[in-house]
């Protein structure tokens, strides 16, 4: 059996940027149309949504209808909980007693495989607007055979692997779970999705142009939706179920601090991940790698990680090994608590210094200072700092090498 212990080379990390910016695109897309709508009138109608993956969804509206026709008809559909709601033009016709219509939406390649949407139709006739009830479809390849199974909150989805991915894949999650829940007092809020992918290019094309071909997998709470390429094949058993771990986390703090989601910087997501992680196995020798680069000098400044991780490969692992050695830190001297404060003051809103300062009562650089101490008592200071991104509301996971 093969491990995950280190990252295919690739020259470019991905661009933290275009991730948000597609989700944000989604969200802000879905966000343009009209709230949802109190249904005056409720009509009965057969709902129906076919997905064309990478490319577009249909829905579908077969109702008995009398009388003159509608002036209207539109769908409305958003993510579920009514949060976000968009509302499109259908077309239709009355054919034999029966109202049809329908609306494709193109999603151009921004919405994650797994995502699920709610929908309703709108129909205008000469007493108003009336609605049918709402409906859901998952955007996921429907060529695929996909099982599922649930562990307490987790949806699993998977087409390949067996049961043996399905063991594996409940271990993590219980695992992840039981430590996010005893260590940090963190759990999931909502249903959460978790989709396996056998095939990495096929994963990565259903994610939509511009998925980067060392993507692993990708974390996006607003979704409440986990990919991964899990592989049997390349992926160790036990790196499947650190991993499942570790991008659980991600979502379990992203539920902690609620809505509006909150700009946590990335070392606080990637260090608890990482922590979590270990907890369930070792991919990544943190500790050696935070250690060689301090002796090289090589260490990023962590104001640098707040909202970025480097560019380069090497440099992006160093970015997970910092984070894991700083949040280890805090741990060590403060207690898992100091962690659940700096959530709980993000909630309401502190920037990080004062969530810092709430939590520990120092800023980043006070802190750094002394996590850099305990690495060695000479008076290093940090070097390169690197370029600053928004916090991703999609943290994607690097592929591990084969
Ligand atoms: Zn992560």
């Amino acid at each position: 059996m093969t491990t995950g212990l280190a990252y295919r080379p690739f020259s470019r990390w991905l661009p933290r940027r275009l991730a948000l910016t597609l989700i944000g695109i989604i969200v802000a897309w879905l966000a343009l149309g009209a709230s949802p709508v109190a249904a005056a009138q409720s009509i009965p109608a057969d709902l129906e949504a076919e997905v064309e993956i990478r490319s577009a969804i249909t829905f579908r509206l077969d109702a008995p209808w009398t009388g003159p026709p509608p002036s209207r008809v539109s769908i409305l559909f958003g993510l579920p909980d009514g949060a976000v709601t968009r509302r499109g033009r259908a077309t239709f016709e009355l054919d034999d007693g029966r109202l049809v219509a329908s609306h494709r939406w193109r999603p151009r390649g921004t919405l994650l495989p797994g995502a699920e949407i709610e929908y309703q139709f709108e129909v205008r006739g000469t007493d108003g607007p009336a609605h049918t009830t709402t409906s859901t479809v998952v955007y996921i390849d429907p060529e695929l055979p996909w099982q599922t199974q649930s562990e307490g909150l987790v949806d699993m989805w998977w087409y390949a692997g067996g049961d043996g991915l399905a063991t594996d894949a409940v271990a993590g999650i219980r695992r992840g779970l039981t430590a996010l829940e005893e260590d940090f007092g963190l759990e999931l809020q909502r249903r959460t999705r978790l989709v396996f992918y056998a095939d990495g290019d096929r994963m990565r094309a259903d994610m939509g142009r511009g998925t980067r071909p060392w993507v692993g997998g990708v974390a996006a709470a607003r979704f409440n939706l986990i990919v991964l390429y899990a592989s049997e094949f390349d992926w160790g058993r036990s790196t499947l179920a650190a991993t499942i771990a570790h991008e659980l986390t991600h979502i379990a703090i992203e539920h902690a601090v609620g809505d509006p989601p909150r700009n946590l910087p990335t070392w606080l997501h990637e260090g608890v991940a990482t922590v979590v992680e270990s907890a369930v196995a070792e991919r990544f020798s943190y500790e050696d790698i935070v250690q060689a680069a301090f002796e090289a000098d090589r260490l990023i400044s962590l104001r640098g990680l707040t909202g970025s991780f480097p560019v380069q490969s090497t440099g992006a692992l160093l970015a997970y090994a910092q984070s894991n050695s700083f949040v280890k830190f805090i741990i060590d001297r403060w207690g898992e608590s100091a962690i659940t404060k700096i959530l709980d003051a993000y909630r309401e809103g502190a920037s990080q210094d004062r969530a810092l300062r709430q939590a520990v009562g120092l800023s980043l650089n006070a802190l750094e200072a002394e996590w850099l101490a305990t690495l060695d008592q000479s008076d290093a200071e940090p070097t390169a700092s690197a370029r600053v991104l928004t916090t991703a509301s999609a943290l994607a996971l690097p592929l591990p090498q084969p």
